[in-house]
């Protein structure tokens, strides 16, 4: 089977892990969390980053640092992997919906801008819905490492008084006018699970340039202690830092990011070169502005269901983009902003193929004649 994406692991993982052993540094202390949180943070050209148990709970730790309340909205894409909804349900808030544009498959500015003119008002320098409920953050997620015209995004924030957070999980090293994924609004939040591009095992990482918020992540993400000697905790906080093994893992990766990204690039332009002339295939719109970093290969096609089923039949791993938010049991109602449901026909077309960084000419070139066969055949 080829698979969808895979690790890929460097020789200096194992010496930095088998430090980690031989010197008894496994858990939540140790010089390699430190190392990788300065890494990640250089890389993004960010001041603070403060790593996680996972993606998902730094999302969490990232709303609760935005003074989400029980009762209250949160705005995201209806297109997303479940955890960034899930995380605004673990504050106590609600999730907005937000249907995806159907060419860059990131939320719906149009939509978005429509919703708060029509259905909100400000007081006190906040936003309510005009039910009464304050909305508090929009949560923007960088789909496949795509972004949305963020310019825009950020005036909307700003004439609206919510605050900006960035599910950035899939878009390490992805750039916007130069500025990378996860350093465009107040606070983002990156993933290292298997599948992303660089990964701990299980990992995430909360970015943000305000020293403050960057100090309070950390006191969150510990179990809010304040006192290490006496045991004294001065708020309820979690047990989501991430240890000393996995971010030694993570300090290798971080030397091989760059080369990643290239190689990832020359899948997608070799996939596309080969795919394009296929009229039932078409791809996923990348903005001007954006520097993508090519993190999953994804096409959409009419006969998606066959073509899945065909390629799976050949040994060949592939999966549509996730079934989205509105169309699941705990969310069904919730609310979403949507005219024509692009989510759905998203959904039902795409079909992400293997995109390791590890991925070899004669995987790629297998994968390509059978997307070919399957089209002669019909
Ligand atoms: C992977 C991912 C997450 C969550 O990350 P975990 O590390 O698996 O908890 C959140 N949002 C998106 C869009 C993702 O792809």
């Amino acid at each position: 089977m080829i698979p969808l994406s895979e690790p890929n692991i460097e020789e200096s993982a194992w010496m930095n892990i088998q430090d980690c052993l031989s010197t008894g540094w496994v858990s939540s202390a140790g010089s390699y969390v430190d190392k990788f949180e300065q890494l990640v943070a250089r890389y993004c050209n960010c001041r603070h980053a403060v790593a996680t148990v996972n993606g998902t709970s730094a999302l969490h730790i990232a709303l609760l640092l935005s003074n989400v309340r029980q009762g209250e909205y949160v705005i995201t894409s209806n297109v997303t992997f479940v955890a960034t909804a899930n995380a605004i349900k673990y504050t106590g808030a609600d999730p907005i919906f937000i249907d995806i544009d159907r060419e860059t498959w990131q939320m719906n500015l149009d939509l978005l801008e429509a919703f708060l003119k029509n259905n909100t008002v400000q007081k006190n320098g906040r936003l309510y819905h005009k039910n009464g409920r304050a909305i508090s953050v929009i949560i923007p997620v960088h789909v496949l490492g795509n972004i949305c015209d963020m310019d825009r995004l950020k005036s909307i924030c700003d004439e609206f008084k919510v605050q900006l957070v960035e599910d950035a999980a899939e878009s390490l090293g992805s750039k916007y006018n130069g500025v990378h994924a996860g350093t465009l609004g107040s606070i983002g939040c990156l993933s290292f699970n298997g599948n992303k591009i660089i990964t701990t095992g299980g990992g995430g990482m909360i970015l943000t340039n305000d020293e403050e918020l960057a100090v309070r992540a950390k006191h969150l993400t510990t179990q809010a202690k304040s006192d290490p000697l006496t045991y004294f905790h001065d708020e309820i906080g979690y047990n989501y830092r991430m240890v000393n093994i996995l971010a030694a893992l993570g300090v290798s990766q971080m030397e091989s990011l760059d080369k990643f990204i290239d190689t990832k690039r020359k899948i997608n332009n070799y996939y596309t070169d080969k795919l394009s002339q296929i009229n039932d295939i078409t791809f996923q719109k990348i903005g001007s502005d954006v520097e993508t970093n090519y993190w999953l290969y994804t096409i959409l096609s009419k006969q998606q269901c066959e073509l899945s089923a065909y390629l799976q039949m050949n040994e060949i791993s592939c999966r549509p983009l996730w079934t989205p938010m509105n169309r699941l049991p705990m969310f069904k109602k919730d609310i979403y902003i949507n005219d024509r449901d692009c989510s759905y026909s998203i959904h039902s077309k795409s079909l992400s193929l293997p995109s390791s960084s590890s991925i070899s000419t004669t995987e790629l070139d297998s994968v390509i004649n059978r997307i070919h066969q399957f089209y002669s055949n019909r």
